[in-house]
């Protein structure tokens, strides 16, 4: 009977190196394979060349590495970049290359699909089928990297996790994936370039203030007023303003972390007056920053974006209270590679 090998990548480096000192080899060929894995991101054993035959080929009968696979990549007449990322298990999630000046962004999935059910995004319309493993996540960052490299001659220099799924649902593996992301043994990118964003989970923004965790946060908003916020983002009944509101109450308490709002102006929805007003009463007790993001149709036209006189007065009103406020363009809109558009459609 064939024994299922294990994922070599779910293992620390102490784990590692204590299967080499198991298998009476130096601890020290753990480092090596470690530094193979994440660093130099190998993808098979054959490629780990300082490493011997034979104990590649016991790394072969014991191990896996399951790296994922860019499947498929689409480019937007703006220089976005969509890959189409398939799983070991043949699973699908996207992520996406921004380019903006002489920076790159990438733009990665944390979970497939996703179990909120915000009415405005196509990844809601994906169930969730469920979480992805710290390397996975790291690997999308890696692929992005390489595409940054090719294709705009510079490193990958700034993550948003705002792809497809909630982070915070899937906290633990965003977690070690961005500690190898930072790592000098990983990508050792600044954590400061990071941002993780959500819908916002009470608990789990009190829990990220107490792991005194260095990135970003950003708050998928859309409204402050509870009737209007639970309409289109469901999941507000069992996670209300107030609670959200205290959560970040504690988190701003304890990071002194600016804290950035992702907000849509719709039409018909939050473009009045008092819609204004309860946000600028929401964020008023911490330095925020409202990004004014465009609306991204998804296929049924449910939603229409408002018109530029609503977002001017909400502009012209934050600005009144000194609230930071930045009106955002949409990327990659040909290739449905835009916020709220990832819903592996090809
Ligand atoms: N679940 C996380 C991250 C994924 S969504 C979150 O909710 O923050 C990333 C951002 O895209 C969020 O701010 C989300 O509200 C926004 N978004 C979703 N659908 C959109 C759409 N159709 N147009 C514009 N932004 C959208």
């Amino acid at each position: 009977m064939e024994v299922k090998k294990k994922d070599i990548r779910a293992l620390t480096k102490e784990q590692l190196r204590a299967f080499f000192v198991s298998e009476g080899d130096k601890a020290f060929r753990g480092n090596q394979v470690y530094e193979w894995l994440w660093s130099k991101s190998a993808h098979t054993f054959e490629d780990m060349t300082n490493i011997s035959k034979d104990t590649r080929q016991k790394l072969q009968d014991n191990f896996v590495i399951n790296h994922i696979k860019v499947d498929q990549i689409q480019k937007s007449a703006d220089g976005t970049i969509k890959n189409a990322v398939r799983l070991h298990d043949g699973l699908i999630v996207e992520s996406v290359l921004i380019p903006v000046k002489n920076r790159t962004t990438a733009c990665v999935s944390s979970q497939v699909g996703c179990s909120l059910d915000c009415r405005f995004c196509a990844t809601a319309r994906l169930k969730r089928m469920r979480n992805l493993n710290p390397d996975e996540i790291y690997d999308q960052v890696v692929a992005i990297d390489k595409e940054s490299r090719l294709y705009h001659n510079r490193p990958l220099s700034n993550i948003v996790f705002m792809g497809m799924g909630e982070p915070l649902m899937n906290y633990n593996n965003v977690l070690k994936a961005i500690e190898k992301i930072t790592s000098p043994e990983g990508l050792a990118m600044s954590p400061k370039r990071i941002v993780v964003s959500t819908s916002g989970v009470p608990k789990m923004i009190k829990k990220m203030a107490d792991d005194e965790v260095k990135f970003k946060l950003a708050v998928s908003l859309h409204s402050a007023i509870d009737e209007i916020r639970t309409s289109i983002m469901p999941f507000n009944a069992t996670f209300p303003l107030k609670d959200l509101r205290e959560a970040l109450e504690y988190w701003y308490a304890k990071t002194k972390n600016r804290i950035t709002y992702e907000y849509v102006v719709w039409d018909g929805i939050n473009d009045t007056k008092k819609d204004v007003d309860a946000l600028i009463k929401f964020c008023k007790f911490a330095p925020s920053k409202v990004n004014l993001i465009e609306y991204n149709p998804i296929d049924d036209g449910e939603f229409q974006q408002a018109n530029s006189k609503a977002i001017d007065m909400y502009v012209e009103m934050l600005e009144a209270h000194h609230i930071t406020v930045t009106v955002r363009r949409s990327r990659g809109k040909d290739i449905d590679a835009a916020c709220g558009q990832l819903a592996n459609k090809s």
